[in-house]
């Protein structure tokens, strides 16, 4: 499965702490991020990323283009609610093309923890297919 892992700033070390506690489940996968993101998760984890550009500077959107283009199956997007994002047009693009495309999209931790457990237990297998 194709995931997407994308934590705005003040939700960087509660990816870190996700990707962390679920290693297990995300190795067996096919990693994809946004630039900090990412990076910081391969620091902390060492799983295998790829990595697309920051998140301002366009990531956002080339994850966007791989839902348009069905590579992507899961996204988790850690989103800080509280601080103004000079990317929102990019974070709202993201949000609804996993709408238009029916992509599971988890946007804070208690529904990524549930995506991360449906996907460790086959519910999502119907992406793969
Ligand atoms: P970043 O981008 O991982 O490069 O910080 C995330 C975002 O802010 O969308």
């Amino acid at each position: 499965m194709r995931i997407a892992l994308i934590a705005h700033d003040k939700k960087k070390d509660d990816m870190i702490q996700f990707a962390t506690a679920y290693k297990f489940i995300l190795e067996k996968h096919e990693l994809y991020a946004t630039g900090t993101t990412g990076a910081k998760i391969m620091e902390a984890t060492g799983l295998s990323i790829n990595r697309f550009q920051s998140g301002p500077l366009g990531g956002d959107q080339q994850i966007g283009a791989y839902i348009a283009e069905n590579k992507m199956d899961v996204i988790i997007f850690l989103r800080d609610p509280l601080t103004a994002q000079p990317h929102e047009p990019d974070v709202s693009a993201l949000m609804r093309l996993c709408d238009v495309y029916g992509v599971p999209l988890a946007t804070n931790m208690g529904t990524a923890e549930i995506v991360i457990r449906g996907l460790e237990s086959g519910l999502l297998d119907w992406r793969a297919k």
